[in-house]
């Protein structure tokens, strides 16, 4: 025969839960009535303070999940874009960010570690390039320095320290005491033919003036007042107008200036010889003629 238990069991009922049923001596009287651990518990965890934990087997990301996703996304973003402040930045933040999900965890420690290598290696890249544009500032190597100058700036765009200041503003001082060096150049020469005699040696004034043609081709901005001068003095001298041979010496084509045979960029005052004489033999092979 069936043992029939005398006792009396309390059930509660909550939302999307199975029913818990307790033992009376579980109970406790309330001023609401009669109340079942369970009870106790909803109330517990309805007054109690959201804990952001995370919980195993939880499908949803919780939202230190989503951020941690969104720094790992800003990380790359500032890797794409060459910015350094913000990928230390990410890092950081990421680095303090608690109670994300393991697998998340391993996804953003595995990108801040080579986000940390990546920011490390473009500080001594960095450090690399101001090294070099302060050595071409001081030995005056002027085509080094305007191709060494736009990319520290490339590279600084969000950085304005002291320092990289200080090396960008004396790159640009230097460039801008050279270009008006060759402005005040071509000038001297403009000058000097204005007030040659009426009279000059023929293979004189061919040289003159293809020294003026050189030094117009080295200032970078040559105003349309000057480029018609020069313009002037080619077609009195007789210099073709057409691209010439190039230097033998240096290989500068085209008119373009001549260069010290040292460093392949940088442009010398004076055309070689190599290049003149031939142009000024030519001429003579045309009055003979
Ligand atoms: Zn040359």
């Amino acid at each position: 025969m069936p043992s029939r238990s005398s006792t009396v069991r309390i059930g509660t009922e909550a939302f999307a839960r199975p029913t818990e049923w307790f033992g009376l001596e579980d109970c406790e009287i309330t001023s609401r009535g009669l109340s079942t651990p369970a009870v106790q518990r909803l109330i517990h965890a309805r007054s109690a303070p959201p804990v952001p934990k995370w919980t195993p087997g939880k499908k949803q990301d919780s939202a230190q999940d989503t951020r941690a996703q969104e720094l790992i996304r800003k990380l790359l973003y500032a890797r794409r874009t060459d910015s350094i402040a913000l990928a230390e930045s990410v890092c950081n933040e990421a680095t303090s960010l608690t109670w994300v999900s393991p697998r998340v965890q391993e996804k953003m420690d595995a990108a801040v570690r080579s986000g940390r290598l990546w920011a490390e290696k473009q500080i001594a890249d960095r450090q690399q390039l101001f090294a070099s544009l302060e050595r071409a500032v001081a030995d005056q190597h002027h085509g080094k320095v305007r191709r060494l100058l736009q990319l520290a700036k490339a590279a600084t765009k969000d950085d304005s320290s002291e320092s990289v200041n200080h090396v960008i503003t004396a790159a640009t001082d230097y460039l801008t005491t050279v270009a008006t060096a060759r402005k005040k150049h071509l000038n001297t020469l403009l000058d000097d033919l204005d007030g040659s005699p009426q009279y000059m040696d023929p293979d004189l004034f061919y040289a003159k003036v293809l020294e003026l043609l050189h030094a117009a081709r080295t200032v970078d901005a040559i105003s349309p007042q000057r480029r018609a001068q020069v313009e002037a003095w080619r077609k009195r001298s007789g210099v073709p107008a057409g691209p010439d041979q190039g230097c033998p010496r240096c290989g500068a084509g085209n008119w373009l200036p001549c260069l010290v045979d040292t460093t392949a960029d940088e442009v010398q005052g004076v055309p070689h010889d190599e290049r003149m004489r031939p142009i000024i033999e030519e001429r003579k092979e045309r009055q003979r003629a």
